[in-house]
């Protein structure tokens, strides 16, 4: 009799670790690892599974279960996506199954992957000259179809005797505005031939698309070195300046990449993005791009995955997600604004960082990975100069344009001479002014949605916050209402004080909702839009808007980080900020980083062609170190400054974070618990400990939280450390009376 097999199993389950059942004769051939099996868990539970690894390994606990049944058999995860949520599991200290659930669209009916086909049409036969002209002169009466070959023959560049090159039907009809009738026509003429093939057979030299553009001499040379440094690095960093023409470099490495079969992902910080550059993208690689967010709906994204896994799609443009498509055969991933914060998962686990994991997912692949930013991250560069990573760099514009002109306006002055026209100082209204008399576009920038982030009784000072949370509640004027941005919670505007009665309710700060307002009140012809999380909740609002600017029947754009990153407009010249201050007075080790990308990143819009823009930075504070350092676009300084800072007071790069956060709902109980912890990990790690302490929110949804910092040297590899740290969790999780505590882990929580 055959040996007994058993199956690690891993499950929806926020549990670490796998499950071991055993694998029931009937089943021996269809379990293997990748199938989804159904089994049972619990008393009562009935999950569907992936299985990870089958062996004889009998496990040592009494009642091994049986599998219940096989769901699907054809490997439905390729290895090297176990790989990645094992080692996103272990690194990121969660459960596998917490990983699974990320990764899988809930609509993968898990049916079995097959590619997709489509309908292609060819001459016949080859022509020589004579007998294409007595073709074309016989369709003289059927003109349409006459136009039809005539569209073909230009599409394929077909000269006399050449082996005819089947198109895409679809294409061509588009192409030619003909109908499906005239192909038929002429197919039964027996001018054109039909075939049928699978898109996954494409290869590039099949696709008809725009050749790619003529690189510059700087963009020719940085795109050798990122070559030659990838012959010795697997990840390099490009730090190229705003509009220095890096998109363009990262087309050539991807027809590079395509042309030798393999497959690549492109990702971006922001759905916001994708818009512009699958557009990009599609031009010159056609059928074989293919896009994936979280706007999608769940069969969607299925969808998605059958073409990535069918090898239809080649090249993925999309978000942190998008590294968990199934990928067989990547050769390259590209991490675009590497720096930004968007790629970090900070709620639910994995709370994963998507470039560090992108990197690690190319090295299972054996691919390269570009790291790209006109502003990299301070933990990028560092290991760029320590030589880690290859580091590539591109410094003048495309078409050697200026770097935009940096004006401070003083707002502490402004106010103080009564220059201030509500939040605008006079240089940034002048500034906008010229622009419209232009006909130029303008973007200005908040980094707050909402119409104020608070109200105010003007006699007694109450603030009305949130019931669920320890925050005040912003104000919504078009919606009417008052919301909690952190739990959604929504009230209507109180008309008299909730603690004194008064009617003195007055609106406090301003978000960009109260900014839309006011812009359209000081320019009354100018055509103005809002983009943020409220004006883009339909799904294809975010085309919608940069569409309407792009063809300009916008002429003022208000937003937040949304707009700030990397869309390229023709005629936008003028970039507002219209508060500096709060970006850099925030209190978290990266804010000086973070407002100066921010900052550099929003100008970094302004006069990408033909003219230098102007951006005006609206501040209390112009002399401040980092408004200096953005004026003279010096990232050099930047980082000296922050290196410098980060190693006097020990943050990373130089050392290791994890945060863990406690949360209880009554708040003796969770300061006693903190307290608990707190101590076992000071006995372990002594003064590597910070806290407890009580974040700057310290309720959330009704939950009180508090927050324990751990840091760790850089130099040890932390697994030893990470494995301590659970095992006091898992004490602190077995006491007396801790069943509703909630205890989550953060691993580099920036
Ligand atoms: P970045 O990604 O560095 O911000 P882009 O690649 O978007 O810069 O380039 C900025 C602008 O210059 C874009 O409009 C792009 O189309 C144009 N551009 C860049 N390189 C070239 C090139 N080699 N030929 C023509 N246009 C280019
Ligand atoms: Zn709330
Ligand atoms: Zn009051």
């Amino acid at each position: 009799m055959a040996e007994t097999l058993y199956a690690d199993i891993i499950l929806p389950v926020a549990v670490m670790g796998r499950f071991t059942y055993s694998v029931p004769a009937r089943f021996r051939d269809l379990v293997v690892p990748g199938a989804s099996v159904l089994v049972k868990f619990g008393k009562k539970s009935t999950y569907t599974g992936v299985v990870a690894a089958i062996h004889t390994k009998r496990p040592s606990f009494e009642t091994i279960r049986d599998i219940e049944d096989v769901v699907v058999s054809s490997p439905l995860i390729n290895e090297r996506q176990l790989s990645l949520w094992k080692w996103m599991s272990s690194y990121y200290l969660c459960g596998e199954g917490e990983v699974m659930k990320a990764a899988l669209p809930s609509g993968l009916n898990y049916g079995s992957f097959r590619p997709r086909s489509e309908t292609f049409i060819a001459l016949s036969r080859p022509h020589d000259d004579e007998s294409l002209n007595s073709i074309l002169d016989r369709l003289a009466r059927a003109p349409k179809q006459q136009e039809l070959l005539a569209t073909y023959l230009r599409m394929t560049g077909y000269t006399a005797g050449m082996e005819p090159v089947p198109v895409r039907k679809a294409h061509l009809l588009k192409e030619s505005g003909s109908s499906p009738a005239t192909a038929d026509a002429l197919v039964a003429r027996g001018v054109f031939e039909v075939s049928s093939r699978e898109v996954s057979r494409l290869e590039l030299s099949q696709l008809d698309c725009e050749p790619l553009k003529i690189l510059s001499k700087a963009q020719d040379e940085t795109l050798h070195k990122i070559g030659t440094l990838f012959r010795e690095k697997d990840v390099v960093l490009l730090h190229g300046i705003t509009s220095s023409g890096k998109t363009e470099i990262y087309i050539h490495l991807i027809e590079e990449q395509l042309k030798k079969g393999k497959q690549v992902l492109y990702m971006l910080p922001e759905i916001a993005l994708t818009t512009q550059i699958i557009l990009r993208l599609k031009r010159h690689f056609g059928e074989l791009t293919g896009i994936y967010h979280s706007r999608f709906s769940e069969p969607e994204k299925a969808e998605i995955w059958k073409h990535v896994a069918g090898m239809g799609y080649r090249l993925i443009l999309g978000v942190r997600s998008s590294l968990f498509l199934p990928f067989s055969n990547l050769g390259l991933i590209i991490v675009d604004e590497e720096h930004d914060s968007s790629y970090k998962q900070h709620d639910p686990a994995p709370r994963y960082h998507a470039r560090d994991s992108a990197i690690m997912l190319a090295s299972m692949h054996g691919a390269l990975t570009l790291l790209g930013s006109a502003s990299p991250s301070v933990e990028s560069y560092n290991n760029a100069i320590r030589e880690k990573y290859g580091l590539a760099a591109l410094s003048e514009r495309y078409g050697l344009i200026k770097l935009p002109e940096i004006i401070l306006a003083n707002t502490r002055e402004a106010y103080r001479k009564k220059l201030m026209v509500s939040h605008f100082t006079p240089e940034l209204l002048e500034a906008v002014d010229d622009a419209l008399g232009r006909e130029e576009q303008v973007i200005l920038f908040r980094n707050r949605r909402g119409f104020s982030p608070y109200i105010e009784c003007s006699d007694c000072g109450w603030i009305p916050v949130c019931i669920q949370c320890s925050v005040n509640l912003t104000y919504h004027k078009s919606a009417g209402r008052m919301v909690c941005h952190y739990c959604g919670y929504s009230t209507g505007m109180p008309h008299k004080c909730g603690n004194c009665g008064s009617a003195g309710i007055v609106t406090k700060g301003y978000g960009t909702e109260k900014i839309e307002d006011e812009i359209k009140i000081i320019f009354p012809s100018a055509r103005v839009a809002r983009m943020d999380q409220d004006s883009t909740r339909g799904r294809n609002s975010f085309t919608r808007i940069i569409k309407a600017f792009e063809e300009r029947r916008i002429d003022i754009l208000i937003g937040t980080q949304m707009i700030s990153k990397g869309l390229d407009f023709e005629n936008l010249t003028v970039v507002g900020i219209l508060n500096a201050d709060n970006m850099l007075n925030f209190p978290d080790f990266r804010a000086h980083e973070r407002s100066f990308q921010m900052m550099e990143q929003v100008s970094g819009r302004a006069g990408r062609r033909q003219k230098q823009g102007r951006v005006i930075i609206q501040t209390s504070d112009p002399a401040n170190r980092i408004i200096r350092l953005v004026l003279r676009h010096d990232y050099a300084g930047l980082f000296r400054l922050q290196s410098e800072e980060r190693e006097a007071f020990n943050y990373p790069p130089f050392c290791r974070m994890i945060r863990i956060t406690l949360r209880h709902r009554d708040k003796s109980m969770l300061n006693d618990f903190a307290a608990v912890l707190g101590n076992d990990l000071r006995a372990i790690f002594g003064k590597r400990v910070l806290g407890p302490e009580s974040p700057l929110i310290g309720q959330v949804q009704l939950w009180y939280l508090k927050t324990i910092i751990l840091k760790i040297e850089k130099d040890k590899p932390p697994v030893r450390a990470k494995e301590l740290l659970m095992e006091a969790i898992e004490r602190l999780e077995h006491a007396k009376g801790a069943s509703s505590l909630r205890i989550s882990v953060d691993v580099d929580p920036y």
